[in-house]
């Protein structure tokens, strides 16, 4: 689904990701972890490119990802959940959904509302719908950031740090829709410093430090015999 080959990324003269590969199959489930700095938000925004790369290749779903790519479309098929939300304050649950997919895809207002109830059902939160962001809990705010994406979609989702600001119990929530996604064959890709959140989630676990990928390895291995020494220090420290 995701072939990165030699990716680099510089901001002015300082270099964020040095060669990075890697390969992401239809439906898999990765945790990217890492210290802070070490370039794990960077390389999830090159995917929708919100970032471009430098050098490097990255190809998704058989599409190219370069400076000829249509962004629109890109954003369509890669959707992207920050950690603080985003959601637009002016508009309701409801039209937050709906923007998108009527502004960008043409679809019908009717459509599109039946397309975001069914998504904002399904990370139940369907009960919100006329409310404003402003109204609604952390973690309420997080599930209809979401929906919001899945209304385009998307057969990619990235989240950076999705957790961050989360209660155990809307945590839980959270994992139980990305196993959701995979059941639907949508690849996810999760930036988190949440350990527990990662094993539970990930098929398969990065690791990186300062713009490389160290590791690259099933959880019960990484997290029971990490490869490299930075990584070991790391999970020491996580403790
Ligand atoms: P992480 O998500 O792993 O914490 P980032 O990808 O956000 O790391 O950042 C990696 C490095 O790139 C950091 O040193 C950060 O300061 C730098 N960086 C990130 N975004 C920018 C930017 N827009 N301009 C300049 N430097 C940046
Ligand atoms: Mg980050």
């Amino acid at each position: 689904m995701i072939t990165v080959q030699n990716l680099q990324k510089s901001y002015g003269g300082f270099q964020v990701l040095h060669n990075v590969s890697l390969t992401v199959a239809r439906g898999e489930k990765i945790a990217i972890l890492g210290p802070s700095g070490s370039g794990k938000s960077t390389l999830v925004r090159c995917f929708n490119r919100i970032e471009p790369h430098d050098a490097g290749t990255i190809v998704i779903d058989g599409t190219r990802v370069d400076q000829t790519i249509e962004l629109t479309r890109l954003r369509c098929m890669v959707g992207l959940v920050f950690q603080n939300y985003n959601l637009f304050p002016h508009l309701s649950v409801l039209e937050n959904c709906t923007l998108s997919p009527r502004v960008v895809k043409k679809i019908a207002r009717a459509e599109a509302e039946d397309l975001a109830m069914n998504f904002l059902h399904r990370v139940n939160i369907a009960d919100q719908a006329g409310k404003y962001p402003i109204q609604l809990s952390g973690g309420q705010q997080q599930r209809v950031a979401i929906a919001r994406a899945l209304c385009m979609q998307p057969s990619v989702m990235l989240f950076d740090e999705p957790t961050a600001a989360l209660d155990p119990e809307a945590v839980s929530g959270v994992v139980d829709i990305i196993d959701g996604l995979a059941a639907d064959a949508i690849t996810t890709l999760c930036v988190t410093h949440d350990m527990g959140f990662a094993r539970r989630i990930a098929d398969r676990i990065l690791f990186m430090d300062r713009g490389r990928i160290l590791e690259d390895a099933p959880p019960e291995t990484f997290f029971t015999q990490p490869r490299t020494d930075r990584a070991r220090e790391f999970l020491s420290q996580m403790l």
